[in-house]
């Protein structure tokens, strides 16, 4: 029986259309999800739509619209987001889940795991004053103000919040936490999130509150037995982790696939690694498995807005360069867990260099020569060595599969396009196009090692660039070079 192995991003919120900060950790979790499908394991991969919250209400109000109809239409560009992004829908050994905070089974999910909570003793109601910054649906601590303004948002102003609200007693397990994090050294990936995040909480988890009064905030998953208050939007989103995979109605499938794989932003670690961790410990549910956290994606080095004008927006990319070569840029030319610049300059700089000029351009050569040599081959002795290729990627390039497993998928790519620069290198030295006059037999030999290293190249880039992998076997099988270049000179 194949080992399970789950896989989620977090739920992006729905107030805004796709960016390519989604586009980065979908493509990225993708990966993960086909590399392990490929290298034996059965996988489920999670997504969606995080839906409820004050941003979204006092958007949904603000143009005027009925607040589900205005999530619906957002969900709608995420669902299309993941299409356009080519994950794994209709891949061997990979189950795709898509999932939304407003559907009923979350909803109940929700609820139930407060109850679980407050039996437990971790949800107490009290009196409470505070500053509500909206963008980053957090109540900001007096410490942490900047000029009394959030430290994420200084030019937008906090709401004063005087309320009775329930509160999750995350301080009661600060310890525990802290335990967690020094027994798991692989708990948060990269390292230096696993440290931040431990002398953060070393200091003291704060409880913090899950609630909002309905009458001045009614749009979120009402609190059980209390109709006058609705739950915190991060409090009821996290649980559908949980929900996707069984949890509380069907504890066999629950058991199966947790713990899990989490992707998430760096300005989101403290919510995965301790809010959400903590909340797990209060409903006696094990901690997920690990928490990978990507970087932001900048454009010239600044944060991506509209008021600067330097957005890059995903689907356009993909309009233009194809699904591949967004994936390409975000594997590769972003790094794996630190900032990264992304430019349309850069990114058509990135395009034609290397997957043009290199990949697209080996590719079509040697399946030209392999064409006009008349270097033949069947069917079934290509599959065979497709097969041997697979295999041996997953098994023996360790730089390749060490990367995969880190979550370095540019280690990976970079070990891809070494066998490019090689193989490009060998075409050079041994010149099998000028060799093919003089020594026939040569020559061939000599085109079909490069038509082995196109097939190891189109099966180490499987898990990556799908597309790209079949039309290079395309080529392959049909023994000729591809009519149209897989990568267009932009
Ligand atoms: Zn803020």
């Amino acid at each position: 029986m194949k080992q399970p192995f789950y896989i989620t991003t977090t739920l992006p919120y729905v107030n805004t259309k796709a960016h390519v900060g989604h586009a980065l950790e979908f493509i990225r979790a993708d990966t993960l999800a086909r590399y392990k499908a490929l290298t034996g394991f059965e996988v489920f991969l999670n997504t969606g739509a995080d839906e409820h919250g004050v941003k979204i209400y006092q958007k949904a109000k603000e143009e005027g619209r009925d607040v589900q109809e205005y999530v619906d239409e957002y969900a709608k560009h995420l669902e299309d987001l993941t299409i356009k992004l080519g994950m794994a829908r209709d891949v061997d050994g990979i189950t795709f889940n898509f999932t939304r905070t407003t559907n009923k089974e979350h909803t109940e999910a929700a609820k139930k795991f407060w109850n679980i909570c407050k039996e437990n003793g971790y949800i107490e109601k009290r009196k409470y004053k505070g500053l509500y910054c909206v963008s980053d649906e957090l109540f900001i601590p007096e410490k942490d103000l900047v000029n009394g303004r959030c430290p994420n948002h200084p030019d937008k102003d906090l709401e004063e919040v005087e309320e009775e609200n329930y509160f999750f007693k995350a301080s009661a397990f600060s310890e525990e936490l802290v335990d967690l994090y020094e027994n798991n050294p692989d708990f948060i990936f990269p390292k230096e999130r696993l440290n931040e995040m431990k002398s953060l909480v070393e200091k003291g988890l704060e409880d913090f509150s899950i609630s909002r009064l309905a009458e001045k905030m009614p749009w979120g998953i009402p609190v059980p037995y209390d109709p006058e208050q609705v739950m915190y939007v991060w409090f009821d989103a996290l649980v559908n982790y949980i929900n996707v995979i069984g949890w509380p109605d069907d504890l066999d499938s629950f058991n199966k696939w947790w713990p899990v794989t989490q992707y998430c932003g760096k300005d989101n670690t403290r919510q995965q690694a301790a809010m959400w961790q903590s909340m797990l410990m209060a409903a006696n549910l094990p901690p997920s498995r690990r928490i990978v956290v990507n970087g932001f994606v900048t454009s010239g080095g600044v944060k991506m807005s509209k008021s600067l004008g330097n957005i890059v927006d995903p689907l356009e990319l993909i309009d233009e360069f194809g699904i591949d070569a967004l994936r390409y840029y975000v594997l590769r030319e972003v790094n794996p867990f630190e900032d990264s610049d992304l430019t349309k300059k850069r990114f058509l700089e990135v395009y034609n260099a290397n997957l043009v000029n290199g990949l697209g351009n080996l590719v079509s050569r040697v399946m030209k020569m392999s064409e006009d040599f008349g270097v033949s081959y069947t069917n079934e002795q290509i599959t065979e060595v497709i097969e041997a290729e697979r295999e041996d990627v997953f098994s023996v390039d360790s730089k390749y599969r060490e990367g995969a497993e880190e979550y370095r998928f540019n280690d990976a790519m970079d070990a891809v396009f070494k066998v490019v620069q090689e193989t490009d290198e060998f075409i050079q030295k041994e010149e099998p196009f000028k060799v093919i006059k003089e020594n026939k037999e040569k020559a061939l030999q000599d085109v079909f090692t490069c038509v082995h290293s196109v097939i190891k190249i189109s099966q180490m880039l499987l898990p990556m660039m799908p597309e790209t992998s079949e039309k290079i076997v395309q080529a392959v099988l049909e023994n000729k070079k591809p009519e149209e270049p897989i990568f267009p000179r932009k």
